[in-house]
């Protein structure tokens, strides 16, 4: 294992057990400046104790390093990679062992932290079959959200990227924006050309019920939204759910084929319970997804199987236990 695969599987560790920002900086840092310097410097310096002469590296990634030289598996990453397992119910188990893919996921290219790439290779390990990428929309722009011309980029970049993963599959989406009167914040020729296209409320998520709901049926009615992303908005201890009325929103999503999303993020945990029985009882199609914003993310599927188990969803109604190509013959 070189340095810097070691840092990004340490990165990858913290994240999945909900690190701290600071830390995971610490070995960012640590790797950018590994990469930075010659290989055979790096070895010598490990060698000869000087490592932390070196800017960004502490006691910990220095140590770390050396080990990558004296060690098949460093034991700190070992420790690490046992510490931070993320924890599976059995009878979330069951729902993740029918989940082929993930549905929505963020990259580099809006506020998430890892490469097109990392997140595809992550996927892969995890044994997904199929992987999402939404990204912001262009509104969004505290999430350096794609206008036209960067999603078009981006289209182009995991065109070339689907030929090097294959047979695993890279779908195109994108996160949009449900604007304030309930239209989506991109243009109809690109909603067209994305596989799967998920839609959230990411603005005046306060906004008055009856307006709420307006916005959010015209949303999942829209032919483009495959998937209604999480639906409340609650940040937990954070930030109250928003209020709409679950009964037509969700005879909406269940009219209009627009999947409720089931979100992983332990902040999120999106529907809450209450508004999760509604959705079934109306019919709804569901996904649970990860919302990733790093590899390490990746990993939370257990959390939202969780609460589809204790919600008893079921299972035959949640879109991504299906293929690649049966999802796409379900989006059309
Ligand atoms: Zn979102
Ligand atoms: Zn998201």
């Amino acid at each position: 294992m070189t340095p810097v695969e070691a840092f990004e599987r340490v990165v990858h560790c913290l994240d999945r057990a909900h690190a701290t920002g600071f830390k995971v900086r610490a070995y960012l840092t640590a790797r950018d400046t590994v990469l930075a310097t010659p290989a055979e410097e790096i070895e010598r310096r490990a060698k000869a104790g000087t490592l932390k002469e070196l800017p960004g590296i502490g006691d910990a990634t220095a140590r770390l390093i050396t080990e990558t030289f004296t060690h098949e598996m460093p034991p700190y990453l070992a420790k690490l990679e046992a510490e931070t397992q993320v924890e599976v119910t059995p009878e979330a188990q069951v729902y993740l062992d029918a989940l082929r893919g993930d549905c929505h996921l963020h990259s580099r290219w809006s506020d998430g932290g890892a490469t097109i790439e990392a997140m595809v290779r992550t996927a892969i390990g995890l044994g997904h079959e199929y992987l999402v990428l939404t990204d912001h929309s262009p509104r969004l722009t505290v999430a350096h959200g794609l206008n036209r011309e960067r999603l078009e980029a981006q289209l182009d970049d995991i065109e070339v990227l689907r030929a090097q993963v294959a047979p695993f599959r890279i779908l195109t989406g994108m996160e949009v924006d449900i604007l304030e009167d309930g239209t989506l914040d991109l243009d109809d020729d690109l909603l067209e050309r994305l596989d799967v296209v998920v839609a959230s409320v990411h603005s005046k998520l306060k906004m008055e019920r009856r307006q709420m709901t307006e916005r959010m049926v015209r949303a999942v009615a829209s032919p483009h939204v495959d998937i209604l992303g999480h639906c409340t908005g609650r940040l937990i201890d954070k930030r109250p759910p928003s209020q709409f009325d679950p009964d037509y929103v969700f005879a909406a999503c269940a009219a209009f084929g627009t999947a409720v999303e089931i979100n992983s993020r332990v902040e999120r945990l999106d529907p809450p319970p209450e508004l999760l029985a509604i959705a079934i009882e109306h019919g709804c199609w569901f996904t649970i997804d990860s919302d990733a914003h790093a590899t390490g993310q990746l990993e939370w599927l257990p959390h939202g199987c969780r609460v589809a188990a204790d919600g008893a969803v079921p299972i035959e109604r949640i879109v991504n236990t299906k293929t690649a190509d049966e999802l796409l013959a379900w989006v059309a």
